[in-house]
């Protein structure tokens, strides 16, 4: 393991292992087959970096996405590995140059596509070079559930059959165990030794917050706490994305779309700014995202609910790669839990399906309506149950909500849609129980109801958190048809008849300033020297990027300049000890460093 530590250092310019990195690396270098599951920003890359440059021949990086291979071999060329790519974004005639590097044995690693791979043609070149492994990234592109599914990745246990001498890695993010299983079986890895590293995000701060309007909540959250940062904002249809894009852009912020919907070369062109450029927001639906591996994205925000917990999970993930401070928050409300039981309810899926969607969608609202530690019920639901100490770094932890017996407020919401027919949605309710006059409650004559003014004690906020809690909780069902009318559920009658508790939560105001100021302090304001030190690095490494046709973060992280700031090394010794400067970056860039450090 001494070797493995020494590329760690040299190469990678990184200073120990992460998590289960060193026994994974191990594992294959002496050439054994494992799944590795890690969590978005572990540090997956490298349990098959290291080992193809440990073993002899090449190693082949089976990888969907073209981006995500074109930013790896640029990162792996920037630290001074022989790496290439071959897919489909190649011309025939550079296809063929790579190919005949393959063969002249040039390359420790290849990144190829999975159709590619999977040709008679490719694989007989591959029976003609020696093979250090193969690592198959993103593995749970096997999974005919996930969004992900890829149908060639089926084919890839061919890989097995025709080497049966060489090492495979496949790796994944995916935390569940039906997929977990479903890549065993598919890939034939039965033998294969399972890495499962702990999938908390220590620095990730989660935040659920009731939507009043939230897009306005959306602008403050990014005002307050990521002011100039990248982040990406999920949004449901593509209208709402355009929409969001164009109002964040209107507020100042640096904000592009990104949907299905928009033609190739516009969705590469948004892909490509929102990589290389510093501070872009991208407002996406979930078409965007898988195989984003920007490491600096600094928050994650849902306008609108996801499917599941593992949708949340998966999307939140992208923030903070880099391990440094990252914000996962969400704008949630009554609409939110109308519209996604609605779209179960009219989906052609048949009952099976509709049931397990319902599941998953309980326990996502669940979480929304948590009153204890957020992350303490992610980890739960995947499993981790020996997680359980609250962790101080979600909205719970930090601003915990007042409980307070709901029963016989909820008694009112619940008597009222029944007496008004239960064909009414929360905003006319609403209007009845405060006693509001107008023309719709005289038309329908509520003004007349039992329930008319019973709830004049609290305000229209305080009631749309209830009824969105009563059907988050099951006790009142919107109906399909998509007019938000609210009729009661079975489980209701327990409760109206003082047979039943409820506890309802009232989460605190959304605080402009919340308790601990969030962002990170990366513009070092306090200390003008620091800053304007800060500044001429970002600004230098700009240039640099864009000479090398590359993403900022693949000539240094922010962590690297933010550490060079710090301590302000002034000789290519003291440089080299800097987290992330390797060799090859020393003697690249050492020069310019030293000379903007010494402030020439
Ligand atoms: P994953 O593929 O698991 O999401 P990556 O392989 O992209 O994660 O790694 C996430 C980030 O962490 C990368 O930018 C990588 O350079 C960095 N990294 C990985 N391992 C280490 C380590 N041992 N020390 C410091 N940084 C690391
Ligand atoms: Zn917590």
């Amino acid at each position: 393991m001494h070797q493995a530590l020494n590329i760690l250092n040299d190469i990678f310019g990184y200073a120990a292992f992460r998590g289960q990195q060193a026994e994974v690396i191990s594992h294959v270098a002496k050439g054994q087959d494992c799944l590795v599951l890690m969590p978005t920003g572990g540090g997956k890359s490298l349990c098959y970096q290291i080992p193809a440059l440990m073993r002899e021949g090449v190693a082949v990086v089976v990888s969907p996405l073209i981006a995500l291979m074109h930013n790896q071999v640029a990162a792996l060329r920037e630290v001074g590995v022989h790496a290439a790519f071959l897919n489909s974004s190649l011309s025939q005639a550079d296809a063929a140059i790579v190919e005949r590097d393959l063969i002249a044995g040039e390359y420790d690693l290849l990144y190829v596509a999975p159709e590619r791979l999977l040709t008679s043609r490719f694989l007989d070149l591959l029976s003609r070079t020696p093979l250090a492994l193969f690592a198959i990234d993103e593995a749970h592109c096997v999974s005919q559930w996930g969004h992900d599914f890829r149908p060639e990745y089926i084919q890839l246990s061919i890989l097995h059959e025709r080497f049966p001498s060489v090492p495979r890695i496949a790796l994944t993010a995916t935390a569940d165990t039906v997929t977990r299983k479903e890549i065993v079986e598919r890939l034939g890895l039965d033998g294969a030794t399972l890495f499962i590293s702990s999938f908390d995000r220590p620095n990730i701060r989660y935040q659920i917050v009731d939507k009043t309007n939230g897009r306005v909540q959306l602008l403050d959250f990014i005002r307050v706490e990521h002011d100039g940062d990248a982040g990406i904002v999920y949004c449901l249809s593509r209208k709402k994305v355009e929409e969001t894009a164009a109002w964040l852009k209107n507020q100042g912020v640096y904000a592009i779309p990104y949907h299905a919907g928009l033609s190739a070369s516009i969705r590469r062109e948004n892909q490509e700014r929102f990589l290389r450029e510093d501070g872009v927001v991208m407002v996406a639906t979930i078409a965007f995202g898988m195989g984003i591996d920007k490491p600096d994205v600094r928050f994650v925000a849902h306008l609108d609910l996801p499917k599941s917990i593992e949708g949340y999970y998966q999307e939140t993930g992208r923030a903070g790669r880099d391990g440094q401070a990252a914000s996962a928050w969400m704008a949630y409300g009554l609409g939110d839990v109308v519209q996604q039981r609605r779209m179960i309810d009219n989906s052609e899926a048949d009952n099976k399906f509709k049931q397990v969607a319902a599941t998953k969608l309980d326990a996502l609202l669940a979480l929304c309506e948590a009153t204890t530690c957020r992350r303490l019920r992610l980890l739960h639901y995947f499993d981790e149950t020996t997680a359980d100490i609250p962790c101080g770094n979600c909205d719970i932890c930090l601003n915990p909500p007042v409980v307070w017996d709901g029963t016989v407020v909820a008694q009112k919401a619940l008597s009222c849609a029944y007496r008004t027919g239960q064909r009414f949605g929360a905003g006319h309710l609403i209007d009845v129980l405060r006693g509001n006059n107008t023309e719709r409650v005289r038309q329908w004559g509520h003004d007349k109801v039992s329930t008319f003014g019973i709830g004049k004690d609290l305000g229209d906020n305080a009631w749309r958190a209830v009824f969105r809690q009563l059907v988050a909780l099951g006790y009142l069902v919107p109906d399909n048809e998509g007019h938000g009318s609210l009729f009661l559920a079975e489980s209701s009658r327990t409760l109206l008849k003082g047979q039943q508790t409820v506890l309802l939560r009232q989460q605190p105001e959304f605080q402009k300033a919340s308790k601990k100021p969030h962002q990170v302090d990366d513009s070092f304001s306090s200390d003008p020297a620091a800053h304007g030190l800060w500044v001429r690095l970002r600004a230098w490494r700009t240039d640099v990027a864009r000479t090398h046709g590359v993403p900022a973060y693949v000539v240094f992280h922010d962590a690297t300049l933010k550490e060079l700031v710090r301590i302000c090394p002034q000789t290519e010794d003291e440089l080299r000890l800097v987290s992330g400067v390797g060799a090859h970056k020393l003697e690249r860039y050492g020069e310019d460093l030293i000379e903007i450090l010494r402030g020439i």
